[in-house]
């Protein structure tokens, strides 16, 4: 532990060994990158960091910058890179896809597609086996708003307040934080209260929560309702776990209505929250669609909707195509995914090294009044930063401070929530108990010396 006992003395932590260091870099310098991007990107986000990091390679769950230093990676890309940066078997199938063929189009047969939609239905429960992949979590759960609309014949859809479910007109109505939110048309669209255990105003009652679904269907539809779409542990929203109890009775509500359950698994998904695969199996409730991104092509553009044969059929009234998803190159690195993540039994690996990430996690908070809540599950953790623990003030520009001096110390973490003042601890899957620590221990060290 970084912290001497007796002395009460927090010490430096040290990165865990790793027999890898990576070939000097002779690219342009962070600075060129910098002014290029501002000149040339995009100006939103980049706002909100200063200093970025210019990574040059990654390896497992290390980034390395220009200078190869090494970083601890606890963002994983944004909770995208399940497997470990540039996983050997990965890059293989890759390479080896692209060699052969690297795009296809609906029009012909091409089993790298078939293989891995085969694959990923086996991972799904009960009849939800017909696959449509996208590029993204976005294009993935515009779809699933489509086929339930279809399905239906209704337009409402209910979300929940501070959820992310992507960016574009539909998925952005269904996006529930105003930050994420321009003022554009955004129609069809309620946003139910947030069951979150902290912050919520019933606490962890599941249950009372559930009811304002029932209110939304009375007084804001005509009663009907195509879904309900929910992540199993908000993420973007700053990794909150839907109080005990929920899901259940929302799903029954949802079905009275004639709606189905979207389950957005973009983030919780595969294997990331260590006691199930999906984020919705530890809510004892089968979706209806599920939509999936992020982790299910290690860092490669691929998404997913997969529903039911029966359901899946509204799309068939129309033409319905894609041009880039289900490419080959992306099948393969899907499939490769699934490989390695069974063969490295990395779902009980963020079990067990996201179990221990928690408890030391948890050891912080009592230990320093500016941790007001830990929470989430496996390797989708939450430190949520309060100036006030009564009031639950929430420490935004202490979050910054804390992040950008384990960023020095070697960590590179994320943040969210609506106040921005929550970590956000989303690493490859195939991250250690000593990163873990070494996680711990950087916190540990720089919440000491503020
Ligand atoms: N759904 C969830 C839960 C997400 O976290 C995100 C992105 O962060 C999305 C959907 C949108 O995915 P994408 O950024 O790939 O469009």
């Amino acid at each position: 532990s970084a912290v001497d006992a007796e002395k009460e003395v927090v010490v430096v932590p040290e990165l865990p060994p790793f027999d890898y260091s990576p070939p000097p870099y002779a690219g342009p310098t962070a600075e060129e990158i910098l002014a290029k991007r501002r000149e040339y990107l995009s100006p939103s986000i980049l706002h909100s960091y200063k200093n970025p990091v210019n990574i040059v390679e990654g390896k497992k769950q290390y980034l390395f910058d220009e200078k190869g230093r090494r970083y601890v990676d606890a963002f994983g890309g944004i909770a995208t890179v399940c497997c470990g940066h540039c996983h050997h078997d990965v890059v293989e199938a890759i390479v080896n896809q692209t060699k052969k063929l690297q795009h296809s189009t609906v029009l012909y047969l091409n089993h790298a597609i078939t293989d891995f939609a085969q694959a990923l239905a086996s991972k799904l429960p009960s009849d939800l086996k017909v696959v449509f992949f996208t590029n993204s979590g976005t294009e993935a759960n515009e779809l699933a708003m489509l086929i339930a609309r279809l399905y239906t014949g209704c337009h409402d859809i209910i979300s929940l307040r501070n959820a992310y479910h992507g960016n574009a007109t539909g998925t952005m109505a269904a996006t529930a934080q105003s930050i994420w939110k321009f003022n554009v048309v955004q129609s069809g669209v309620h946003h139910a209260v947030n069951p979150d255990p902290y912050r919520g105003i019933f606490g962890s009652d599941g249950e009372k929560y559930a009811r304002d679904v029932q209110d939304i269907l009375n007084f804001g539809t005509s009663g009907n309702v195509a879904a309900f779409i929910s992540e199993a542990i908000q993420g973007v929203g700053g990794i909150i776990e839907l109080a005990p109890g929920y899901l259940p009775v929302v799903y029954n509500t949802i079905k009275k209505a004639g709606g189905l359950f979207i389950a957005d698994e973009v983030q919780a998904g595969f294997g990331r929250t260590g006691s199930h695969f999906w984020g919705f199996e530890a809510h004892n409730v089968v979706p209806d669609i599920v939509t999936i991104a992020k982790g299910i092509g290690n860092g490669i553009p691929l998404g997913a909707v997969v529903t039911t044969p029966e359901i899946a059929e509204v799309l068939t009234r129309r033409s319905y195509f894609n041009t880039f998803g289900g490419n080959p190159v992306c099948t393969a690195a899907g499939l490769a995914v699934l490989k390695v993540i069974e063969k490295e039994q990395l779902q009980q690996n963020a079990f067990v090294v996201g179990s221990h990430l928690k408890e030391r996690l948890t050891a912080l908070k009592d230990k320093y009044e500016l941790i007001g809540d830990v929470r989430g599950r496996g390797l989708m953790l939450g430190v949520e930063l309060v100036t006030d623990r009564e009031l639950k003030t929430p420490a935004k520009n202490e979050t910054l401070h804390v992040m950008d001096q384990m960023k020095e110390l070697g960590v590179l973490i994320g943040k969210g929530g609506y106040y921005g003042n929550v970590f956000r601890i989303t690493p490859p899957l195939c991250f250690t108990k000593e990163d873990a620590d070494f996680v711990a221990d950087a916190m540990d060290l720089t919440l000491s010396r503020m």
